[in-house]
């Protein structure tokens, strides 16, 4: 009998008996006879529904991805030294007759650890394509269940699943990816309450174990996460995965190369330079920078371009940094300082590096009333007191612009004092306030006295050079308050044209 015509049956049935019992029949001498039925049809059909969830080969997530992926390691930008140390491990799987003449163990797991939209699943699906193996995939948290055995029992499945697939596609080779394998490969002994997430991770070492080089499929299993230190080191000790590749943020150049590869199908003004969005996007992954160049052709579309120009992509970075814009609509006062405001910070930030501002708005987004949005010249790792100094100087310059001119403070400066502290607690721990080196168990009150002197000392250097331009800050504030934001450059022209401030 088909599914649909059981189904029918099996409705009709059950509105047949509803009927009869709201007829006033007695119907619990049939109570014993249907359970028999239901149990017998749950012994026929294996597991209760419950206990499988998405068991099943398409359940772990492979369906589209079990042929040999597209991706190759041409299509990930930046990421070099990853992409190298992943293609020396792919050594073996390629050169498989030469790594067993040398008497190379095989390597059986890899590990990409990186934060989040890096390109670990990219990478993994390059090594399949680089070495013409069946992929298949699952994640992490597919494994772990409330009931004992099935996660062990997927693991096991998993495995089966790649070598199958590889049989049937006459591959010699399968890679199995592993997303968010700390999920299921945490320190054991962590989860108290019951011991499922013990077995599937013994279970994950068995099969790891049991992958031997004379099988006619080989196979290597790639793990991805974002938490290594969460694992448990029997899955790290060598023998299992025995490759940590780092996959982290990209740099200038990494941003440059990927932002090339998206951009191949979208059409560019000739305006637009990439470099110099690589640039302004130091901290994106290369998920928010495909996001990024998807959003600005989206403002293209809604703008009525033909093609992507650079205030397309001005929006686009402004919204994967601070969010969609908000349809609130301050009054026109409030407005008017947060135009102070902004200005403060915008020619304190000027001041302390020239070049800085990238652009400055007063359209709210998120929980944000206006915002410059400042330019790192170059990807930086390391500050100096200087620049830290600086850096609190443009946090603090906001609410001292908006006491110039208004006379008084508000409370739109939470963010930049909460950013403020945070850098000159920065500067204590690092040894640079003039504590000089410290512990951490510094008492809480001289910190919290060091850290107030830090900050009142550079409110009272932005003070000073904030005074004298009470008037330019109106001015540049009256064209904010025209135009709702500016770039960099419309910035750095107004601010010549009124004074001279470096
Ligand atoms: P997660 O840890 O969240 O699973 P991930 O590191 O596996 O993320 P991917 O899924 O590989 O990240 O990347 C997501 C998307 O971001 C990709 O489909 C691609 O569009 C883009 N992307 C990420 N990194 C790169 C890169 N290095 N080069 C090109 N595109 C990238």
């Amino acid at each position: 009998m088909g599914k649909l015509t059981r189904e029918i049956v099996a409705g009709s049935v059950g509105a047949l008996l509803v009927l009869a019992v709201l007829l006033g029949f007695d119907l619990s001498f049939l109570i014993l006879p249907a359970s028999l039925v239901v149990l017998l049809s749950l012994i026929r059909n294996g597991r209760p529904n419950l206990l499988q969830g998405d068991l099943g080969l398409g359940g772990l997530g492979s369906n589209d991805d079990s042929k040999i992926p597209l991706v190759t390691f041409e299509d990930i930008g930046g990421q070099d030294v990853a992409k190298r140390e992943l293609l020396e491990a792919l050594a073996f799987l390629k050169e498989s007759d030469r790594s067993a003449q040398l008497g190379i163990r095989p390597l059986k797991g890899v590990l990409l650890a990186g934060p989040p939209g890096t390109g670990k699943t990219l990478m993994a699906k390059a090594a399949a394509n680089y070495t013409g193996s069946v992929f298949v995939s699952a994640s992490g948290s597919q494994f772990v269940q409330m009931y004992a055995g099935v996660g062990a029992s997927r693991v096991r499945q998993l495995f089966k699943q790649a070598r199958t697939l590889a049989e049937q596609g006459e591959k010699t080779s399968a890679i199995i990816f592993i997303d968010e394998i700390d999920v299921l490969g945490a320190k054991r002994g962590k989860n108290h309450s019951h011991m499922e997430y013990d077995q599937t991770l013994n279970e994950l070492l068995t099969q790891i174990d049991g992958v031997k080089s004379e099988h006619p499929v080989k196979i290597l299993v790639v793990g991805a996460t974002n938490r290594s230190d969460l694992l448990d080191p029997a899955l790290l000790r060598p023998g299992r995965f025995d490759r940590v590749v780092q996959v982290d943020l990209p740099d200038k150049k990494g941003r440059w190369q990927i932002l090339k590869i998206h951009a191949k199908n979208k059409p560019l003004a000739p305006e637009v330079n990439l470099e110099q969005v690589a640039e302004e996007t130091y901290g994106f992954s290369g998920a928010h920078l495909e996001n990024l160049l998807n959003e600005a052709a989206i403002n293209a579309l809604r703008n009525n371009h033909k093609q992507i120009y650079p205030g397309d992509i001005r929006d686009a970075i402004e919204k994967v940094m601070l969010g969609e814009k908000s349809n609130r609509s301050p009054q026109k006062e409030e407005l008017e300082r947060v135009a102070y405001h902004e200005v403060g910070h915008a020619i304190i930030s000027e001041r302390v590096r020239p070049g800085a501002v990238a652009s400055i708005t007063i359209t709210s987004r998120n929980n944000a009333l206006g915002y410059i949005r400042q330019n790192p010249q170059v990807d930086q790792y390391l500050y100096t007191k200087e620049q830290i100094i600086g850096a609190i100087q443009v946090c603090v310059a906001g609410a001292v612009s908006e006491e110039l001119v208004l006379g008084q403070r508000s409370t739109g400066a939470v963010g930049d004092i909460e950013q403020a502290t945070d850098l000159a607690k920065r500067m204590v721990f690092s040894g640079l306030s003039p504590l000089g080196i410290v512990s951490s168990e510094v008492p809480g009150n001289i910190l919290h006295e060091t850290i107030s002197q830090i900050i009142k000392e550079q409110e009272l250097a932005v003070k000073g050079v904030l005074s004298s331009l009470v008037g330019v800050i109106k001015e540049i504030a009256s064209y904010l308050l025209r135009q709702e934001s500016m770039d960099g450059e419309e910035f750095r022209a107004l601010l010549a044209a009124c004074v001279d401030v470096s």
